[in-house]
């Protein structure tokens, strides 16, 4: 039977959890900047995983590390050393403000590995402070402790009672964290720019401001760069834009190019964990490192980062185009290849499935914002297709 005789969602409304709301398409091949579903129709992925497939689909340098270390090496725990997770580490090191690495399997893992490295430092070197600030409209992950770091009503409440010890305050205002920071208070957490959040992009001085007050406190900034690292926003990492370092960094999303990795990096003086503190099975096998590895080298040596950044400017000024001619978009906000657009109302989910009838995956971020979060390596040309795509769709609506 062929597989577009098969009715996949229906199967997969029996057999799996309904923990998501998903576009009624089965995506089963992609190339480069397009996948197909098992109809054999074709599209425009602006979606990219949500922000995940940083080289497009299936890539060479990715394909290729991946064939060549599945018949080579692919697990061993970390009871070994190996040389792709050692590379890897190198790699980051080298080409961030940070010292040491640990690697790990998912955004939400590598958050979790933050908070516990920022609540033993402050155990043994801020009087056991344990308390963490983080902010409204955030987006850390799924597990308990990250739920709690997430400071968003509609994902904690399901749960509740969860972990203490975080503290959610305003985004975007450096006097809500100067008001909520105390002596129990052993970091800030942020994303430097809130992706799940909306794409809120915040003041030039805000992250700076936030630096000051965690160096005047000597307590620590930890940045969550799972969504805006990898080059997303024109910059490997986006601190890089607001002229600080911080002292704990996560990454993971673009990070294997689309196989699931994830890391949170240190500065030297910060990394006070002792063998047997923190652990994994899986995390950094030989497997995800050397695609990671082939991925990272590949961003930096084609400087994919500033591909971001002049296709993100070119697809911005082409959005603005489109919010003055239709008065129902009163926004474009983002950065490089984060970026969204704002309606006047709800209806950014029946923009969605119209721009997927026309052959452009978007997603639809916020009830009223749209997020275009493309591979990296995506062209004006493709700009322009799917602008024309999404122009036709907001025409229809007007
Ligand atoms: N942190 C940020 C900023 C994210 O955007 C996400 C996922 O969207 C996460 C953490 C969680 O990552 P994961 O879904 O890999 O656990």
């Amino acid at each position: 039977m062929s597989i577009s005789n098969i009715n996949w969602p229906e199967i997969e409304n029996k057999v799996y959890m309904q923990t998501f709301k998903r576009l009624p398409v089965t995506l089963v091949r992609g190339s480069g900047m397009k996948v197909w579903d098992s109809n054999g129709k074709e599209y425009l992925d602006f979606f990219a995983g949500l922000a995940v497939d940083c080289l497009g689909h299936c890539h060479p340098a990715v394909v290729d590390a991946l064939t060549k270390q599945a018949k080579t090496l692919i697990q061993t725990s970390n009871l070994f050393y190996t040389i792709p997770q050692t590379q890897l580490a190198e790699l980051l090191v080298n080409n961030s403000c940070l010292d040491r690495v640990f690697i790990c399997n998912s955004g939400a893992e590598a958050n979790e590995g933050a908070i516990k490295l920022a609540r033993r430092y402050g155990k043994l070197k801020l009087n056991g402070a344990n308390e963490i600030i983080t902010t409204h409209e955030s987006f850390h992950g799924r597990t308990l402790a990250t739920t709690a770091a997430t400071g968003q009503a509609k994902f904690q409440e399901p749960y509740v009672p969860l972990p203490n010890g975080f503290i959610n305050v305003d985004y975007n205002n450096i006097s809500t964290i100067k008001a909520a920071t105390t002596k129990s208070t052993c970091a800030v957490m942020l994303e430097p720019i809130q992706g799940e959040g909306g794409v809120n992009v915040p003041d030039d001085d805000y992250l700076k401001q936030v630096r000051d007050w965690c160096n005047e406190k000597g307590i620590l900034l930890i940045l969550d760069e799972v969504q805006t690292g990898i080059g997303r926003t024109g910059t490997l990492f986006a601190y890089e834009q607001y002229g600080i370092e911080p002292d704990i960094m996560t990454l993971a999303k673009g990070l294997g190019g689309g196989v699931p990795i994830a890391a949170f990096l240190s500065k030297e003086n910060v990394t006070v964990f002792k063998p047997g503190e923190h652990g994994t099975t899986f995390g950094g096998n030989p497997l995800v490192c050397a695609v990671a590895v082939a991925v990272l080298n590949y961003i930096i040596e084609n400087d994919i980062s500033s591909n971001a950044k002049v296709v993100g400017q070119y697809f911005i000024d082409k959005l603005k185009k489109l919010a003055a001619k239709y008065d129902y978009i009163t926004e474009v906000r983002g950065k490089g290849l984060l970026l969204a657009i704002g309606f006047n109302a709800d209806i950014s989910e029946d923009i969605v499935l119209k721009c997927l009838e026309a052959g452009l995956l978007v997603n639809n971020v916020k009830p009223n914002s749209l997020r275009f979060i493309p591979p990296l390596t995506v062209t004006n040309k493709d700009v322009d297709k799917a602008v024309e795509i999404l122009d036709k769709v907001l025409k229809e609506r007007k």
